[in-house]
């Protein structure tokens, strides 16, 4: 049972999911949360971008200014951030610091750059997973539906994904990529990927 080895999960590093904007991350990582609340919890992110319709202050993000996320930075309060899309977003150390004091393995959902960013810092060992959708015309279509985009913004989050497609082929920059063809199969893989994480570091 995956509770049980969820809670025996010896292998506390965070996880780290990134993704094209659209490919369905939100989705996935929200189903696994609902099933392991006593075990896995997300990091909440620092931003500079607006809130979207429905997303709470210091629950989606901590929505701050441009000169509070400077000021920030300036401190080293953050594990990573990067200016994506026209924002600011940044992992403060203090989250992870959070969850892990809650007895939780902290999820991060990130894009690219703070992956290079944590993979540099010798101090900082995590478990990397990608999530890619079909095809970019997918993901498109995605974005297109989902309608919290504007066409601008969708744009230059396309170009982002064809990026981070390409990057994510790097063999060993990730350490599993999987594509969300249909959302059931998805989660299951990405499930027990979390868990068999859990059963290796109980086998050594
Ligand atoms: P969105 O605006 O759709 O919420 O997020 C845009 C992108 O920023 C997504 O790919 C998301 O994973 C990424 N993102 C969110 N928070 C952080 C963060 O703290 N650091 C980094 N590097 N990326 C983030």
């Amino acid at each position: 049972d995956l509770d049980l080895i969820l809670e025996s999960y010896q292998d506390r590093r965070p996880i780290v999911i990134s993704g094209p904007s659209g490919v369905g991350k939100g989705t996935l990582i929200g189903r696994l949360l609902e099933r392991y609340s006593d075990t896995l919890a997300t990091t909440v992110s620092h931003t500079t971008r607006q809130p979207r319709p429905g997303e709470v202050n210091h629950e989606a993000y901590h929505f701050i200014c441009t000169q509070e996320f400077e000021s920030l930075i300036e401190n080293n309060a953050f594990v990573e951030y990067t200016f994506f899309s026209g924002n600011y977003y940044g992992t403060s150390r203090q989250t992870i610091k959070d969850q892990q004091a809650k007895g939780k393995i902290p999820i991060l959902e990130i894009e690219m750059s703070g992956i290079t960013q944590i993979k540099k810092n010798k101090a900082l060992d995590m478990r990397f997973v990608f999530i890619s959708p079909p095809s970019l015309q997918a993901l498109e279509e995605r974005l297109h539906k989902r309608g919290t985009e504007s066409a601008k913004s969708i744009e230059r989050r396309l170009e982002q994904a064809k990026v981070e497609m390409e990057q994510a082929k790097i063999p060993g920059f990730h350490d599993i990529i999987i594509v969300n063809k249909n959302l059931e199969e998805a989660y299951i893989e990405l499930e027990e990927w979390v868990s068999g994480g859990a059963e290796s570091a109980l086998a050594t």
